[in-house]
């Protein structure tokens, strides 16, 4: 019995990787009957007929899994930001982190097109973020600065590229493996049409990883999170909130609060505090309706 990772899945069959080599395989009857779908991303038993194909018999537990693209196992994902076209958003970025620490992907922050800017504005978000411990990089995924800094976090992990639309994602996965020639925005107008997305998700392997050849989230929302867990998932907070004085202390009205003592004395920045406020309000909010 051999395993492997299923790096693409096309009409019933899943592709699966290992040192030996790709095989195309169906699934057995047995997990299917449980209803589970394999996923790309999967790390699967199998049992291989010959060389190049063979049996899926099982998959094995997940440690997290997107709807969209349907895709498992992520563990860390480029989270695509520009500095202009459209400005940097630190609310987005924010909810986006909140999200990648609830399901246990690791983020590389990455500032695109500042080809079009002076970044100076950038470096106190460069500060607050590599503090709280998120590697920040400032590319120009046009013409390639800096996208060869973020090669070596590939390495050993699945890692998927996510941020709105329109900064950059399909112009950095072309930079980051480069027989992809992704469609992009430029390229899709040309063609007057919107951007296709014909094309199978598939992992790409890339500097001993693999990373996914599609653009994964673009929005978010909050549902999967409780509010009473949301300060975990600010790693600022999460360090300093042993020191409150009430346990399930929220860090907003409470007394004794050293989340909100550190807010005061600058150790912790005032707008990602801010923003864990409204994200708190939002999701209690949501839990009402
Ligand atoms: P996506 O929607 O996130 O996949 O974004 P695209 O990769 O399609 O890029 C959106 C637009 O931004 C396109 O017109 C790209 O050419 C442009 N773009 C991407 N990266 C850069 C960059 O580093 N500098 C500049 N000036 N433009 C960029
Ligand atoms: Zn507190």
């Amino acid at each position: 019995m051999a395993e492997g990772i299923i790096i693409k899945a096309i009409s019933g069959f899943y592709y699966v990787q290992n040192d030996m080599g790709l095989y195309q395989c169906r699934g057995r009857g047995l997990f299917r009957k449980k209803n589970i779908k394999p996923l790309v991303g999967d790390n699967v038993q199998f049992e291989a007929e010959n060389k190049e194909e063979g049996y899926v018999n099982q998959v094995f537990e997940r440690k997290n899994e997107l709807v969209r693209p349907p895709i498992a196992n992520i563990d860390q994902a480029f989270l695509v930001f520009s500095a202009q076209e459209p400005a940097l958003s630190t609310a987005m970025l924010d909810r986006f982190l909140v999200h990648m620490e609830a399901m246990d992907i690791e983020a590389v922050i990455v500032v695109n097109k500042m080809d079009l800017t002076t970044t100076d504005f950038l470096h106190p978000y460069k500060n607050v973020y590599e503090k709280a411990g998120y590697p920040f990089h400032i590319v120009s995924s046009r013409d390639g600065t800096g996208v060869e800094n973020l090669l070596p976090y590939l390495t050993d992990k699945l890692s998927m590229v996510a941020g709105e639309s329109g900064v950059g994602k399909s112009t950095l996965l072309n930079q980051l493996i480069p027989s992809l020639d992704l469609e992009t925005a430029e390229v899709s107008e040309r063609l007057k049409r919107g951007k296709h997305t014909t094309r199978h998700l598939e992992l790409m392997p890339c500097n001993s990883g693999y990373i996914a050849d599609t653009p994964g989230f673009s929005s978010l929302d909050f549902e999967k999170i409780d509010e009473e867990d949301l300060d975990i998932c600010f790693p600022e907070l999460k360090e300093i909130m042993p020191d409150c004085k009430f346990r399930g202390c929220t860090h907003r009205k409470e007394p004794g609060c050293a989340v909100k003592q550190a807010v005061d004395e600058g150790e912790i920045a005032e707008y990602r505090y801010e923003h864990y406020k409204q994200f708190f309000e939002e999701l209690v909010q949501q839990r009402r309706y």
